[in-house]
């Protein structure tokens, strides 16, 4: 029995920031690979404008061609009622709903402030109670926004109250741009879980400074049991400056089961998947397991002393 749950977001986080098209079938194969290894949720694509993210506007066929094997959850980003009606078409399980805590980055990001975007989910999330589809939330640059810096617990607690208002209890924490630390973690999740006892609340870390595992580790210390991570960890966000990748998820998995934290995830496979996107979009992936190995994969030790430098 797993202690956390991991779902993969690559195909979705990951792909969206190449710059390069990636063919349909490719895709589907580095997709079915990813399932292989065991994760119990994957994020596959986002039904966003073709022209917003010219990337995943193949969404449709990826969800018609990929493996499904019983109790996998396919998740897809929505941003409006028409991303919804294309996401409960490819019968994916879940979709979670995007949004920025700043209306600086709502701006940027889907051309209007956080409360406006807001409330253009109501009539997405009445159109989904009618169907199979599970609605999560999400609050982008929660910990940190790249345009007005820290972002108020009492913002966070007013956006949660609109979701709540809406019945949406699922929300996803994002660190879109690696503002975060431990402490910023522990005390945004414990301020929100208080709050409102009765959500379930994720992380989504990217890697920005070098931060993500730690605050992994600071939000599994305050309850979470659900972490976003890549593959390689591919990532960034079109609308955010600077932006470096998700927390790669062989990274994760190592960190957490070396810990003693079960994950369920099949690391082995992990990394073998991680190598083959290393290997295709070198300039795009970022993972400390590529580069130095796992902890247990031991060195012969030399029978002499040699003595480099000083
Ligand atoms: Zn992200």
């Amino acid at each position: 029995m797993a202690n956390v749950t991991i779902t993969e977001v690559c195909p979705r986080d990951g792909f969206q920031s190449l710059p390069e098209t990636i063919p349909t079938d490719e895709k589907v194969s580095y997709i079915n690979r990813m399932i292989d290894c065991g994760f119990k949720q994957i994020e596959v694509t986002s039904f966003v404008h073709p022209k917003a993210v010219p990337q995943l506007k193949d969404a449709s066929e990826v969800l018609e061609k990929i493996n499904r094997p019983s109790g996998l959850k396919l998740r897809a980003l929505i941003p409006n009622l028409k991303g919804l009606e294309r996401a409960i078409e490819a019968k994916v399980n879940k979709v979670k709903l995007m949004l920025s805590a700043t209306d600086s980055h709502s701006r940027h990001n889907a051309n209007r402030t956080t409360f406006e975007a807001m409330n253009g989910f109501e009539p997405l999330v009445q159109r989904a109670a009618d169907s199979p589809v599970h609605v999560g939330g999400s609050i982008s640059v929660a910990f940190g926004c790249p345009y007005e810096g820290e972002v108020p617990i009492e913002r966070h607690i007013e956006i949660t109250k609109r979701y709540e208002q809406m019945g949406v209890t699922n929300i996803s924490l994002a660190d879109t741009t690696g503002m975060a630390n431990p402490v910023k973690i522990k005390r945004v999740v414990n301020a929100l879980r208080e709050e409102f006892p009765h959500f379930h609340f994720s992380l989504h870390l990217h890697n920005t400074r070098g931060m993500a595992f730690a605050n992994a580790v600071a939000g599994y210390e305050v309850g979470i049991t659900d972490f976003d991570s890549a593959v390689a960890g591919l990532g960034g966000c079109p609308y955010a400056p600077n932006a470096s990748g998700n927390i790669a998820t062989e990274d994760l998995v190592h960190g957490f089961e070396e810990m003693g934290i079960e994950t369920g995830v099949d690391l082995d496979r992990v990394i073998d998947a991680a190598k083959s996107l290393q290997h295709r979009f070198p300039e795009h992936s970022d993972s400390f397991i590529l580069k130095a190995g796992k902890c247990s994969e031991l060195h012969i030790a030399p029978k002499e002393q040699v003595k480099i430098g000083d």
